[in-house]
């Protein structure tokens, strides 16, 4: 895959979209089902040395809500779910990376969906973003945002109990 990117990064093609993508990777012969992976492995690999350029004072981090823990009870407001930590925190992976992350001066919301991500970047316009979320979402999210994103694919999809590789995360933060 790594290859593939490098090669398609020196032809020059448009992947600024998935859409002006897909037409090259037909091109060049690539399954289909490789084509949204591909897009967000690009995307990652453009925007990654901008994004570590930006104090984290200026990124959001953006965390789906299905990868709390499932006894989760904390509220949902106009700003995603407001967890303050419960009884559950320690086999909750969205408060340890919501405690990181803040910590590092980021600012973490917890979303039910990617159009209230779209809604809070418009709002409060940060500089970069790092989202998690399933694959679908981290599309959606390359096509329509204008900001330096990083994204990290959920190990399983769904509404509840999702996972994500902690290292991952916490390696881009
Ligand atoms: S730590 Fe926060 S997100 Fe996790 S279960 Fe408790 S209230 Fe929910």
């Amino acid at each position: 895959m790594k290859r593939l990117v490098q090669k398609i990064i020196n032809i020059g093609a448009d992947f600024s979209t998935r859409k002006a993508l897909k037409s090259t990777l037909r091109f060049l012969g690539v399954k289909p089902e490789n084509i949204d992976k591909l897009y967000v492995e690009l995307k990652n690999d453009f925007y990654r040395d901008v994004f570590r350029k930006i104090h984290p004072k200026y990124k959001m981090v953006f965390l789906p809500q299905c990868l709390r823990n499932s006894k989760c009870k904390a509220k949902l407001t106009k700003l995603g779910y407001a967890c303050n930590g419960c009884g559950n925190q320690n086999s909750c992976k969205v408060y340890k990376i919501k405690t990181k992350a803040e910590s590092l001066g980021y600012r973490v919301f917890i979303a039910p969906g990617g159009s209230m991500v779209i809604n809070i970047i418009k709002k409060f316009k940060p500089k970069a973003v790092l989202g998690i979320a399933c694959m679908k979402e981290i599309v959606m999210a390359f096509d329509n945002l204008d900001v330096s994103v990083q994204a990290v694919e959920l190990l399983r999809d769904g509404c509840v109990n999702t996972d994500v590789r902690m290292r991952e995360v916490f390696r881009i933060l």
